[in-house]
């Protein structure tokens, strides 16, 4: 355990019946960082979130929280408030009575309450709505009060589980940026549930992404972005082009991997498959090039066909096809693709330097 370990999970499994939602999972969460749980419906990520929170029991394993197990603490004696998509604000509560609810279950007094309430509902800047009742306040009003009634007990933990994903784009932005600068000032450890991306890289210090019950790959943004661990990782951020193949001359000094769009170079850096077995590596389409002409010293070079464009703001993507029929992405930013003859059905030249390629886990 790393000396700034705030949660265990250790060994952890749970069924439900003889469904396996989560398998074997040993991560661990550090004091005071965001960090955000990602995945696909269904994936495990919310019971993750309710063993931590005590509303489930692990099947096995060991949950920790500051080195004790907290398997069989109740959740009421747990600090770790949660934050839900559907916020469970009480309706017959006015917004101070709701921020000020958690205090008054700890046996606060109501001077201190009050103070304390105040400060909150200030910092999360809904002091003029502290009277109306929760039925008439707005989504991203409703957002704070909730974040308002978890934090006013300064837990050591916050829980959230797709907290933004009934707000429309612009409020959640908006949101977003409120919870990453609550959670640099506070210092408190956030964990957040999400299937969207750019909430979980936008804000998150350590991103966990999860499959069928596995975690696939734990990491900091960039990390995850720039080297998937998995097909599965690069499959589902879909900002990679994805090529397998046999793996030839396995020495050191650089790979090739034999794929239906020809032979690929790799750098000599990063994991080193066999002689003859199969491998997939993976390019940023950031990282892929394209040209009219064959790049002169340039290897891994794939003739492409263009299939169709994407322009959204300052960025272009640009969709085409090899000719055995293989999907391949460019993203870049228009300036960068203005001087390419880019219709659909023209015929181009798709590159990348051997350094870019990854060779990713077929797991
Ligand atoms: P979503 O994004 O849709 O909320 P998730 O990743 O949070 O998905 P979980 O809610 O953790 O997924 O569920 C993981 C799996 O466990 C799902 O297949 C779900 O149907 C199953 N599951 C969750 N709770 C129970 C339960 N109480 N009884 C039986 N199966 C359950």
């Amino acid at each position: 355990m790393q000396r700034d370990t705030l949660v265990s999970f250790e060994g952890v499994v749970k069924r439900f019946g003889s469904f396996v939602a989560v398998q074997k999972m040993d991560f661990e969460i550090r004091k005071g960082e965001f960090l955000a749980i990602m995945g696909s419906s269904g994936c495990g990520k919310t019971t993750t979130l309710r063993m931590l929170a005590g509303l489930e029991a692990p099947s096995e394993g060991v949950i920790r929280l500051s080195g004790k197990p907290i398997n069989d603490l109740p959740t009421w004696s747990r600090d770790t408030p949660m934050v839900w998509q559907s916020l469970a604000l009480f309706p017959f509560l006015n917004v101070r009575e709701n921020v000020e609810f958690a205090l008054k279950m700890r046996g606060i007094g109501k001077a201190e309450r009050r103070r304390r309430a105040e400060q909150w509902l200030d910092r999360m800047q809904i002091t003029e709505f502290a009277d109306r009742n929760i039925a008439q306040l707005s989504g991203g009003q409703r957002q704070r009060v909730a974040l308002a009634r978890s934090l006013v007990v300064e837990p050591e933990i916050l829980l959230l589980d797709e907290p933004l994903s009934a707000l429309d784009a612009a409020l959640k932005v908006r949101m977003q940026s409120v919870l990453k600068t609550l959670q640099r000032e506070t210092g408190i450890t956030f964990v957040y549930v999400t299937h969207s991306q750019s909430e979980a890289f936008s804000m998150a210090d350590r991103v966990v992404i999860m499959s069928r019950g596995v975690i696939e790959q734990i990491g900091t943004p960039q990390e995850i972005y720039r080297s998937p661990r998995t097909r599965f990782v690069a499959d589902f951020l879909g900002s990679s082009n994805l090529f397998s193949g046999k793996v030839r001359n396995g020495t050191a000094g650089g790979l090739e991997i034999e794929t239906p769009a020809g032979a690929l170079k790799l750098g000599g850096d990063g994991a080193m498959p066999a002689h003859g077995t199969t491998a997939t590596v993976t390019v940023l389409d950031t990282k892929t090039h394209l040209s009219v002409t064959p790049p002169l010293r340039s290897v891994n070079v794939v003739p492409v066909r263009v299939v169709g464009e994407e322009f959204v703001g300052a960025t272009a993507t640009v969709y085409l096809e090899t000719p055995q029929g293989q999907e391949i992405r460019v993203q870049k930013g228009h300036d960068e693709l203005a001087d390419l003859p880019l219709g659909i059905g023209q015929d181009l030249f798709a590159w990348w330097e051997p350094k870019d390629g990854h060779i990713v886990a077929e797991a």
